[in-house]
């Protein structure tokens, strides 16, 4: 069975999150910055706390709190690797 989440204690608790996406394929390290009370007072576009208000993926070896080797990448073409992108939802509606 494949591994498609890597956790460790070096991880912070919230915002940053190791996932292997199974389409591309790739590991991918996701960054996200959730709203919360002020982030409501200042942008009238949001609505909710907990609402993502921009998110970073980019494609990872190993994961960058650790160090440890993320798994599964010996049958994988490396040459796509590198990808990433920036989603800013802050602005949206
Ligand atoms: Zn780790």
């Amino acid at each position: 069975m494949m591994i498609n989440e890597h956790k460790c204690t070096s991880l912070p608790k919230s915002g940053v999150y190791l996932h292997f996406d199974d389409e591309v394929p790739a590991w991918t390290l996701n960054i996200q910055k959730e709203a919360t009370e002020s982030d409501l007072e200042e942008n009238h576009n949001l609505e909710n706390i907990g609402d993502t208000l921009w998110l970073t993926s980019l494609n990872i070896l190993y994961c960058p709190y650790c160090g440890e080797q993320l798994p599964g990448l010996e049958s994988i073409d490396k040459t796509n690797y590198g990808y990433f992108q920036h989603n800013d939802f802050s602005r949206w509606n």
